[in-house]
């Protein structure tokens, strides 16, 4: 670990300044903000992450949960997990939040780890957490140890020649079914970009992971005015019950009318490279009948772009059986 700076800062403008002294946000960042420090001191011990300064971002007031008047729900990006998976709107109206938050990690971490945090974790990849591998993401053009090493838990979806790291959140698929925006502060002003447009394929630049620039502070995610005639699930599999990444997973939105899905949203983790909309799944679903036929179609709809690496190709049938369970949960009456 090397010496660093650490600003302790109590205003949005004055953390926009200071981060705008870095000259990128993505990796090799010489400013970082640091909210729970869960990810971002693991990273800096393993000399992963080499900033010179930390700007204490934990005064700034962004840490409540507030209903906006037209319905939206606001999440400022310094409510703790453990905070917003159980905040009573976010349990009623946002289950799938909720439950994705909950199956994450411990509750010593929920309890430090934030919304701003936990979005922007990085990727589990062995190698890009050990600096004497080769790792394109960590050091660009350097190449991929994953491809044809240890990539079992790594993704099958988004893939790229130059990196196949897998997106490890698990709040960050439900914010995906859920429509989430990010609201952004930076050096040139204001702006919301929805998740969908936030993370960034790895294609020859696995460094680049999202749009955010020097300076750029997430203030808040907004979630759409509430759907309360869904049903919402998240199913995580993984290699043990708890403490630990998914395998697969699935945040799935849907509305049934008359035995036929009117409304659905389905989002995949632990097997894309970033939090993975699949718009191919909900187009197989949408009008069809609330049936087993209907989510296995959907199910190999989702997966049809799947490519997989030399240990992980059970992910295909993982990912396939997660959607088909997490859909007749989703879809079954109470
Ligand atoms: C042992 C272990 C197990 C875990 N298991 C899981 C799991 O099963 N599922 C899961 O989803 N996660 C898991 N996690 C990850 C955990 O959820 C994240 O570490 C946590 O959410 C990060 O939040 P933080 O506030 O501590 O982030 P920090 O470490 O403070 O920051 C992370 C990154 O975000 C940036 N950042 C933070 N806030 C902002 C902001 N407002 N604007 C711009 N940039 C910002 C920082 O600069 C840094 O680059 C696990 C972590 C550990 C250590
Ligand atoms: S998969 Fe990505 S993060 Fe992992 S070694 Fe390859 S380039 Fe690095």
């Amino acid at each position: 670990m090397e010496m660093f700076k650490f600003t302790k800062v109590i205003g949005v403008p004055e953390a926009i300044q200071a981060g705008g002294r870095s000259s990128t946000a993505q990796q090799g960042a010489q400013v970082r903000f640091v909210a729970g420090g869960t990810t971002l001191l693991d990273l800096m011990k393993l000399d992963v992450e080499r900033p010179t300064e930390l700007v204490d971002i934990n005064r700034l007031p962004l840490d409540k949960v507030e209903k906006l008047p037209d319905g939206r729900l606001k999440i400022g990006a310094l409510v703790r997990n453990s905070d917003l998976a159980h905040d009573a709107d976010v349990k009623t109206d946002y289950a799938v939040l909720s439950q994705a938050l909950l199956s994450g990690a411990s509750a010593q971490l929920r309890n430090m780890a934030t919304t701003g945090g936990n979005l922007l974790q990085r990727t589990r990849c062995m190698y890009f957490r050990n600096d004497a591998m080769a790792c394109n993401k960590r050091q660009p053009g350097s190449g991929c140890s994953a491809l044809g090493g240890d990539n079992r838990m790594l993704a099958i979806l988004g893939t790229s020649k130059d990196c196949i790291a897998t997106n490890p959140s698990d709040m960050n698929v439900a914010l995906a079914a859920l429509e989430a925006v990010i609201h952004i502060q930076g050096v040139k002003g204001e702006r919301d970009v929805p998740i969908h447009e936030f993370f960034l394929v790895p294609g020859n630049t696995p460094n680049r992971e999202h749009v955010l620039e020097p300076g750029d502070l997430i203030t808040y995610i907004a979630l759409p005015a509430a759907k309360p005639k869904t049903k919402q699930v998240y199913l995580k599999l993984r290699d043990r019950a708890s403490y630990e990444f998914a395998l697969a997973s699935a945040a799935i939105v849907a509305e049934v009318t008359d035995g036929r899905l009117t409304y659905v949203r389905v989002a995949l983790g632990g097997v894309g490279t970033k939090p993975w909309r699949s718009v191919e799944a909900e187009k197989a679903l949408l009008g069809k009948p609330a049936n087993a036929k209907s989510f296995e179609h959907a199910a190999e709809a989702a997966l049809q772009g799947a490519h997989p690496q030399s240990e992980n190709g059970f992910k295909v049938e993982l990912s396939k059986r997660c959607i088909t369970h997490a859909l007749k949960l989703a879809t079954q009456s109470v």
